[in-house]
């Protein structure tokens, strides 16, 4: 694609970096065919080709940061695009740079939300409270910030354990207040394997939230305070191991995110690349894993952020057929559910239609347990169906 971008903005990383990938694109809208928005909508600019040119606009200075607003927040940047762009387009860094460069801010109610969802959701104590005493006061919440308030609540891993060899497991914000037990279960069946789980204490945010809500400062702060946490612990471990696969796809980036900054890009780029998915980390020793629901029919949800950003597509299927699961087959697998971070809540029409297409999809065959990989997709699944939605690992015993 041909660009005009100014000088000024082509002068610094972040409009060099948007230039190249820009230039990438050849326009020939192969990506629109599994875009769940442009599904939704039909609208070319809900789909990547339309939202590419937008942004190209934008930077040029030709179109209005509103009207590339309106289509860039209702993309879930799923990031199903880049696994069908035959020319390699990193769509999902450079909706990143646009969101920067747009800034985090919206009027009205939208802005209002999405500082809450600031405040609150990176945050494991605050969600804690909020779960303690939301409850009682979901009523007086808009519907789909009251779908956010956890259930129940689950505590953080409470004391590290011993083994051969150590994991670092990343705990998580969300993940520790409404889905802790998933880490409870990867710690036992670690420890059967005698290794042991250590945990950071001053983990915090991985920084997605912010990433994806287009606050660099917020972002780049989370980001430096989880290098400061986990690199200490680095060579004590043989892994740093995450169980929610949303954060996972952020902290394997960690280098890229803080190439530009000299004190931290190294220690940065070292965390990220001990970094792996659950499943990677399982894949070495998936042999000796036992099923916790034998003769169990299983419908898999792999959530956007493995299969299209970590690009770990047949990793989880295989070990759970490895220990003999049935897997179901499940149409249109490729598309995103509807949870997408916060897109839950700040885009809760759209969310809901494809939790319902994604939940029909699942539950052709009647299956006995839905299982996924990221906390977000399994609270906003679980939300919308009878049938039980559990994270892969509580699958293993
Ligand atoms: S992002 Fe890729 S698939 Fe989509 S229009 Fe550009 S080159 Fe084609
Ligand atoms: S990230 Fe997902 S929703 Fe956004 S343009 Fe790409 S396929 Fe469409």
């Amino acid at each position: 694609m041909q660009t005009n971008l100014p000088e000024s903005f082509i002068a610094t990383d972040r409009g060099r970096r948007a230039n190249e990938i820009l230039r990438s694109c050849v326009h020939c809208g192969f990506c629109n065919a599994t875009c769940p928005t442009y599904q939704l909508s039909g609208d070319e600019l809900d789909g990547p080709r339309g939202r590419i040119y937008l942004i190209k606009e934008l930077f040029e200075g030709v179109q209005t940061p509103e009207r590339v607003t309106q289509h860039l927040d209702r993309c879930l940047t799923c990031r199903a695009c880049e696994t069908t762009c035959p020319s390699g387009v990193a769509y999902g860094e450079l909706a990143d740079i646009a969101r920067v460069h747009i800034g985090p801010h919206r009027a009205g109610m939208a802005g209002i939300m999405r500082r809450l969802l600031q405040w609150l959701v990176p945050n494991a104590s605050r969600l804690r409270l909020l779960a303690r005493i939301g409850r009682y006061f979901t009523f007086l919440l808009p519907k789909p910030l009251a779908a956010q308030v956890p259930k129940s609540i689950t505590r953080g891993l409470r004391k590290n354990t011993s083994g051969t060899k150590q994991v670092l497991l990343l705990q998580g914000c969300a993940q520790q207040v409404t889905t802790g037990g998933v880490n409870e279960v990867l710690q036992r069946v670690l420890g059967q394997l005698e290794i042991g789980v250590v945990t950071a204490p001053n983990e915090g945010c991985c920084g997605s939230l912010d990433l994806h809500l287009g606050d660099e400062a917020k972002t780049l702060k989370a980001v430096r305070n989880n290098v400061d946490a986990l690199f200490p612990l680095l060579d004590r471990v043989d892994a740093i191991v995450s169980t929610a696969s949303g954060c996972g796809v952020t902290v394997k980036d960690y280098g890229r995110l803080l190439a530009d900054d000299s004190n931290y890009a190294d220690r940065a780029a070292q965390v990220a690349a001990a970094t792996v998915d659950v499943g990677e980390y399982l894949a070495g020793v998936s042999s000796a894993l036992q099923p916790r629901f034998p003769g169990k029919r299983i419908a898999w949800h792999p959530p956007c952020s493995l299969q299209h950003g970590q690009k770990l597509e047949g990793v989880v299927e295989s070990l759970l057929t490895g220990v003999g699961y049935e897997l179901l087959p499940v149409t249109d697998a490729h598309l995103c559910c509807g949870s997408a971070g916060t897109y839950s809540v700040l885009q809760p029409q759209w969310s809901t239609q494809l939790r319902s297409n994604k939940l029909q999809a699942l539950q052709q065959h009647q299956p006995d347990l839905i299982a996924t990989a990221n906390v977000g997709c399994q609270v906003h699944l679980a939300d919308g169906t009878d049938t039980p939605v559990l994270h892969w690992i509580e699958l293993l015993t």
